[in-house]
């Protein structure tokens, strides 16, 4: 759509390898292609060109996957916590060492802009030292005295476990599962979005190069339908971590019922952003603006709902509207860009549907709604405004860069709309009344908020949402939580009166 940006000779050179040899299964260290030789094929959202096969497992993949991550665990759950804490240091080495190439990679196979995703990937490293340093912490238990007993628990992993992501910013959210279960002891099997294979294997190579052994971090390319079914009905997988759609966890969900499955999941959003007319209004502009527009708005977290008080709506909004008319959209790997191209036809029609619909809907389209170029998949950024809340384009995630605005009058009615979605992720609120912060958020429904602040990750907090959009939660030890099992100890102090029944 635009001209070519300079880097394009070096993405060529990263994707020489899975243009000659596809994108293969890692199972039990070794390299190989669905064991039933199928392939399917993977596109760049950004001239609908081939990248490369990529090996389609499917119950025999995943059942092989499974067994060599049963039969690795014993060994890589009693490996001392110094050397597991060796080698996730080590994955978080070659990380930043090959940060170029997975940026590179990310960007062509997702559309996301390079300016973002270079930050993802060292993010991804990060992920790594993280746990890497909360390795030797992980067994750590509480001593519980009664007047009876000694009481400890300790906790000890859960065994093998099976990740599944999305393809929004895959890189690092498979960082952001796998670290935690790797930290824990658990073994892994992976299975990555069909529409982003690309750096998950090039992670998968990185954690073998460490020193990982066979057989802890199992990789399964596929569909959702065929091998992430199967991976959730496994017997031998114990826990789930997944990102993706809520319908697909209630999905999962069903599938893991038979097994008993342990579920994590990371589901939707139609987050809120709160701006009061007492704001720092070019703090909240700049914010609103960042977190629907940036990664595309495939982003879970992303700000999709403007609630702007009735004062300020019409300044607010006309400034909103000549920002976002001034994003630049283009080629991912140009470093000026904002905006590339949405992952996938499928998902280009998903989104340009609303712009009908908003108009089928009454509000208006006062930015954007439209297409950019005719090769791969580029929309203009978009702001609907005179959106009501029970509006579908309120209600629904639309996962693009497309914003609803709506118009509250006071602070009920603001909640009152914040609150009324199925989701419930996150939520952002911009005011300087402290009380009111204190109100509103008390009364917010959703996992996350900030105040006075765009989305900023820190890893020892909880992250996670309520509702439709998710169960659990990751960060600091409560990844923990997830990926371990709690267990009690109970150590007589004495000789305390044992009931004689029979006696
Ligand atoms: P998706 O649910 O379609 O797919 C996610 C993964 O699930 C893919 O690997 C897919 O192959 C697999 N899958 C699909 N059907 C399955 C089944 N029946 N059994 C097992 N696995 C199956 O989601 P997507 O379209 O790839 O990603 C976008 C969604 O992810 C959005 O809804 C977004 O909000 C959500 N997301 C949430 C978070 C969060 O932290 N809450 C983060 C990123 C993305």
């Amino acid at each position: 759509m635009t001209a070519l940006p300079a880097n394009i000779d070096k993405l060529s050179a990263y994707l020489e390898r899975f243009r000659t040899d596809g994108i293969l299964n890692l199972i039990n260290g070794t390299s190989q292609p669905a064991l039933s030789g199928a392939f399917f094929e993977n596109a760049s959202p950004v001239d609908e060109s081939l990248i490369c096969q990529v090996a389609r497992g499917n119950n025999d993949d995943i059942d092989a996957a499974a067994r060599a991550a049963r039969d690795a665990f014993p060994a890589w759950r009693d490996m001392p916590a110094l050397e597991r804490k060796k080698i996730l240091n080590r994955i978080a080495d070659l990380i930043v060492e090959r940060a170029e190439e997975i940026a590179m990679c990310e960007c062509w196979d997702t559309g996301q802009a390079l300016r973002f995703m270079s930050k993802a990937a060292l993010r991804g490293a990060e992920n790594f030292r993280f746990f890497a340093d909360k390795v030797t912490a992980a067994r750590d238990g509480q001593q519980l005295q009664s007047p009876t007993l000694m009481n400890v628990t300790t906790r000890v992993p859960i065994g093998p476990v099976g990740v599944i992501t999305p393809w929004n910013t895959p890189f690092m959210l498979s960082t952001w599962k796998i670290a935690p279960a790797l930290a824990a002891g658990c073994t892994v099997v992976h299975k990555p979005a069909e529409f982003s294979p690309l750096t998950a294997r090039i992670l998968a190579e990185i954690a073998h190069e460490s020193g990982l052994p066979a057989g802890v971090w199992n990789l399964v390319n596929g569909f959702g339908e065929e091998a992430g079914k199967r991976l959730t009905e496994h017997p031998d997988i114990k826990a789930i971590a997944f990102v993706g759609e809520s319908s697909t966890g209630s999905m999962i969900m069903k599938q893991g019922a038979d097994t008993l499955k342990r579920v994590h999941f990371e589901l939707g959003g139609k987050n809120p952003v709160v701006v009061f007319d007492d704001a720092d209004l070019d703090r909240a502009l700049d914010a609103a603006i960042f977190m629907i527009y940036s990664l595309n708005g495939e982003r879970c977290t992303s700000s999709s709902r403007l609630l702007v008080q009735d004062s300020i709506a019409d300044t607010f909004e006309a400034k909103l509207i000549e920002r976002v008319n001034n994003i630049r959209v283009g080629h991912p790997l140009d470093p000026q860009t904002e905006v590339g191209p949405l992952i996938h036809k499928v998902h280009f029609d998903k989104v340009t549907s609303y712009f009908d619909i908003a108009r089928k809907n009454g509000a208006t389209v006062a930015a954007g709604g439209e297409r950019v170029g005719d090769q791969g998949w580029f929309v203009r950024p978009t702001l609907f405004t005179n959106a009501t809340n029970d509006m579908t384009i309120a209600q629904e995630e639309i996962f693009g860069p497309v914003l609803t605005a709506i118009r509250f009058s006071d602070e009920d009615h603001a909640l009152q709309m914040a609150n009324d979605t199925q989701y419930g992720l996150t939520a952002y609120v911009w005011t300087n009344d402290l009380s009111r912060a204190l109100r509103v958020t008390d009364r917010l429904e959703a996992g996350m908020i900030w105040v006075n602040s765009e989305n900023v990750r820190h890893l020892p907090t909880p992250f996670g949402g309520v509702k439709a959009s998710g169960i659990g939660r990751d960060g600091g030890d409560w990844s923990f939580d997830f990926y371990m099992e709690q267990k009690h100890i109970g150590f007589a102090l004495g000789q305390h009166t044992i009931p004689r029944l029979g006696a």
